[in-house]
């Protein structure tokens, strides 16, 4: 007998032919998380199993972050033949539980010497004997389901924790994540993650004018993404001289708009370096002068790979929510300048006309300054 986690997959179901595919990259995907706890992961029967870790809540609570992982739940393994050692085993497990209860028993052995409802009777009198006085048997609606998986082996449960959902990392391609140090765009990086993308991170960062402690920032949000996304390279990218060209050259209400374009020009020119095959940002209408659905043409045509924008109709309390939830909330409210915010203009043009930005752009390097901001991009791994 041991104890162990059982990882169950979510979407992952709805596989047909490349089941397997998925499952391997799951199983991939948790060894990865679960390194640090020297935990032995396998996979038996359509089941992730987890044991031998050195810390086991805080090995859980890593699978939890997992994508593709839909639950988790701390078991019991044991011998199937041993009836009456699995209902001591029962009742051990619900002698903590008060309220009502039913066992839900699963058996994929057909072999095995009894059916679900008989098993289900049985470990359910045999716990309720000995627990009268806190618990009693509602089949309905149960608070508490003690679940008995009879497989090549007996899995005894009574606990389920959610985990995050959506599709193993790699899965779903690459693509590189245009990340500030606002709240937006590391919410946009996880939505598309969970989707099973694998992500790479640009960071336009204009030195001195936003500060190492900005860059740190950044980074560390990086670093809460890394965990969810198996790991995230990150090209910070001087973007100094490019700002302070358009500041000296173009008209000022364009600023910010030919910025936006140098900055999708060179996360494309990144992405196509690094196999990505499309750009991720925390955009959402209407939310700045840059983001109206004419600025937001503006910026999306100088690329050619696809842009994705989970955000696009999110309300910003809906943002902050989701923030919250996957915990780059408190990092992202640290109060240090975006490169964004150090040239802004007075009056942002928000209906803008074609012709200014082609004229401003047009006395400007495009080629040399993006050339030379990729190249002397600092590229950490996260
Ligand atoms: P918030 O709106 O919460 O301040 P944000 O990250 O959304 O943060 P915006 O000014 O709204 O910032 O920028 C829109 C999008 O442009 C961002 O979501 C992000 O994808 C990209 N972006 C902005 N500034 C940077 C930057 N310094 N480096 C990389 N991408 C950036
Ligand atoms: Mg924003």
């Amino acid at each position: 007998m041991r104890q162990l986690l059982m990882v169950r997959y979510g979407e992952i179901y709805l596989k047909g032919l490349n089941r397997p595919y998925f499952m391997k990259a799951l199983v991939k995907r948790v060894k990865q998380a679960t390194k640090e706890f020297k935990a032995n992961v396998w996979l038996h029967d359509a089941r992730i199993f987890v044991s031998d870790m050195t810390d086991a809540d805080a090995c859980m609570e890593r699978v939890r972050k997992v994508f593709g992982v839909h639950s988790v739940c701390p078991a019991i393994e044991m011998e199937k033949d041993d009836f009456e050692a699995i209902c001591v085993e029962a009742e051990k497990m619900m002698r903590n539980v008060n309220g009502t209860f039913k066992v839900e028993a699963r058996r994929s052995d057909k072999r095995y010497f009894m059916d679900s409802p008989m098993i289900n009777r049985k470990i359910g009198e045999y716990v309720l004997e000995r627990n009268e006085d806190h618990l009693s048997v509602d089949v309905h609606k149960p608070e508490h389901i003690l679940s008995v998986e009879i497989r090549d082996k007996a899995y005894l449960y009574c606990q389920v924790y959610m985990a995050v959902g959506g599709m193993p990392v790699g899965t779903g391609g690459k693509a590189a994540l245009l990340l500030s140090g606002g709240i937006d765009s590391p919410v946009a990086g996880y939505m598309i993650a969970k989707r099973g993308v694998q992500l790479i991170s640009v960071h336009y960062h204009s030195f001195p004018y936003t500060s190492e402690q900005a860059k740190e920032k950044v980074l560390d949000l990086g670093r809460i993404l890394s965990q969810y996304c198996c790991g995230m390279k990150t090209y910070v990218v001087p973007f100094t001289e490019i700002q302070m060209e358009i500041h000296e050259k173009c008209p000022e209400d364009y600023t910010t708009l030919i910025m936006r374009r140098y900055m999708m020009r060179i996360a494309e020119k990144i992405a196509e370096k690094e196999g990505a095959l499309a750009l991720i940002t925390g955009e959402s209408i209407g939310q700045v002068a840059s983001q109206t659905m004419e600025a937001l043409q503006t910026t999306n045509e100088v690329v050619q790979m696809p842009v994705f924008r989970p955000l696009i109709g999110f309300d910003k309390a809906d943002i902050i929510d989701y923030a919250k939830k996957i915990g780059t909330y408190e990092t992202s409210s640290l109060p240090y300048e975006d490169c964004c915010t150090v040239f802004t203009p007075k009056h942002p043009a928000t209906k803008p006309k074609m012709q200014k930005i082609l004229e401003g752009e047009e006395k400007l390097d495009q080629e040399a300054l993006i050339e030379k901001a990729v190249n002397e991009a600092e590229i950490i791994l996260l």
